[in-house]
């Protein structure tokens, strides 16, 4: 039987961390980057007799989540124990969401021409971060400037049935957590984790597959190769009489293979109960209404009205809506211009280029919006050339000046005046007497060759439109 009969059952679990600016239960620092250590007090150490405070952002941001992925807000959830041992947790537990979790069903709708795609959720809970184990050649040493950072696990119901599909979902979401600021979505510095859980069935089964789970994926790519890894290795075992066995596996990034963990460090038994040290948590109402009424235009909606609105394609609503800075940047060049696409092609390739090539965000790479919308005005009202605009723009980013003051000042605007280019015209066409002849004999290909020459002629910054309507009437004549 072939691969093909069977389909892939996909559920994924992300952890992001929340963009406060302190930890889940104690007023240390959530910065990263920061030396071994140095984020850190009695509560987040785990110390006996220290008592938990709820970050209230934490909450805020949770809530917010729950409110873009379209989830039941809980009006009143409980904080658990789960209990295990492992270095980087000197609680010996880690505070979480068990059976009354915050946020319950929802769903993420994945962008795509065809009919949209819906991947629903379980649930969104809070909880918070553990430290971080180093492991070195003789030795092994424990960070906990992680341990206490809040985080939400927003998990999948097994709705993904390709590495495609949970890709677009995981991006998806990492664009929604950014646009409604709950997170950096930096999958890099671990502040966006995913473990994924597989099963393969034949295709038109009603039942699922028994599935394993792959942890340790640490960038989209490593995701879909793990998935197209695992799908066919579930395959190869049941194709050859097998069962899969319902284990934990880790991704090799180097091998590019997935290896099961040993079972024995997965004897899940968390002993789960109710955290004494903090009361239920209530979401009143208006907190909830407070929130749904500060949301920003989500990523999905900014496509639909970027499509409709502005006849761009896809592809480009795509690369124009991905962050909400880039969004923002274009919508603000917009008013007063004719032509959207003139707008959203700048941003597209001048804006993003040198906010890419600087490694700095829009805001600090590039001009302001407005004076990117008067250099654009100048070349829909013919008075710079696009060329002119782009030597206009790349001078701008580094001076910082307006866009009137750096056309001026590299006498960037273009000749318009007839009188002149008439002139110039009459010059060439005096100069090319032989050609102007080969010319009104039929050679209709030397019409750019004079173009070129009266452009010469005026350095370059004449009005090309006028050149053509003086020339083709002169030329006739
Ligand atoms: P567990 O008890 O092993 O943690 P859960 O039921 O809590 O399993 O589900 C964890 C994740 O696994 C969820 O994202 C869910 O969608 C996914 N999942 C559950 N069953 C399957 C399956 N048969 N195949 C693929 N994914 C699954
Ligand atoms: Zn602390
Ligand atoms: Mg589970």
């Amino acid at each position: 039987m072939s691969h093909d009969a069977y389909e892939a059952v996909i559920g994924l679990e992300v952890h992001t961390h929340l963009l406060t600016r302190s930890k889940l239960f104690c007023g240390c620092s959530t910065e990263f980057g920061r030396g071994p250590n140095e984020n850190v007090c009695p509560v987040c150490m785990g110390m006996p007799g220290v008592l938990p405070v709820l970050n209230r952002h934490a909450v805020e941001l949770a809530v917010r989540t729950g409110i873009a992925a379209n989830c039941e807000i809980a009006p009143r959830s409980i904080f658990d124990r789960k209990s295990y041992f492992y270095p980087d947790l000197p609680k010996n537990y880690q505070i979480s969401q068990y059976e009354t979790p915050i946020c319950k069903g929802g769903y993420i709708e994945l962008p795509g021409d065809g009919a949209a795609r819906r991947v629903r959720l379980v649930r969104i809970h809070i909880e918070e971060d553990a430290g971080k184990n180093i492991h070195e050649a003789n030795s092994s040493l424990v960070d906990f400037n992680r341990s206490g950072v809040p985080l939400v696990e927003i998990v999948s119901e097994p709705d993904i049935r390709s590495a495609e599909e949970a890709g677009a979902y995981l991006r998806e979401l990492r664009d929604i957590l950014r646009y409604i600021g709950a997170s950096d979505g930096r999958m890099e510095e671990g502040s966006f984790r995913c473990d994924v859980n597989v099963s393969v069935r034949k295709k038109g089964a009603s039942e699922y597959g028994v599935k394993t789970e792959i942890k340790n994926l640490n960038s989209f790519r490593f995701v879909e190769k793990a998935i197209e890894h695992e799908v066919a290795r579930q395959i190869e075992v049941l194709e050859s009489g097998g069962k899969v066995a319902q284990e934990t596996h880790l991704w090799d990034p180097d091998r590019e293979e997935t290896r099961p963990m040993r079972s024995k460090e997965f004897a899940n038994d968390y002993r789960y109960f109710p955290e004494p040290d903090l009361p239920p948590l209530v979401v009143p109402p208006e907190m909830i209404d407070a929130i749904r009424s500060s949301m920003p235009e989500l990523p999905a909606a900014r496509r639909a009205r970027y499509a409709r609105d502005y006849g761009l394609s896809a592809y480009e609503v795509g690369v124009l809506t991905a962050e909400k800075d880039t969004a923002d940047y274009f919508e603000a060049v917009l008013p007063g211009l004719k032509n959207a696409r003139t707008a959203a092609n700048w941003v597209m390739t001048e804006v993003l280029r040198v906010s890419n090539e600087s490694g700095k965000p829009i805001a600090q790479a590039a001009p302001p919006a407005s004076e990117v919308r008067a250099l654009l005005k100048m070349v829909e009202d013919q008075q710079i050339s696009l060329n002119a605009a782009k030597t206009a723009f790349a001078a701008m980013c580094k001076s910082g000046k307006s866009a009137d003051a750096t056309v001026a000042e590299l006498g960037l605007a273009q000749v318009s005046d007839e009188g002149a280019i008439a002139a110039a015209c009459d010059k060439v066409i005096a100069a090319e007497a032989g050609k102007v002849a080969e010319y009104r004999g039929g050679r209709d290909k030397l019409f750019g060759f004079f173009v070129g020459q009266v452009m010469k002629a005026m350095g370059g910054k004449a009005n090309p439109k006028v050149i053509n309507e003086i020339l083709k009437k002169k030329l006739a004549g």
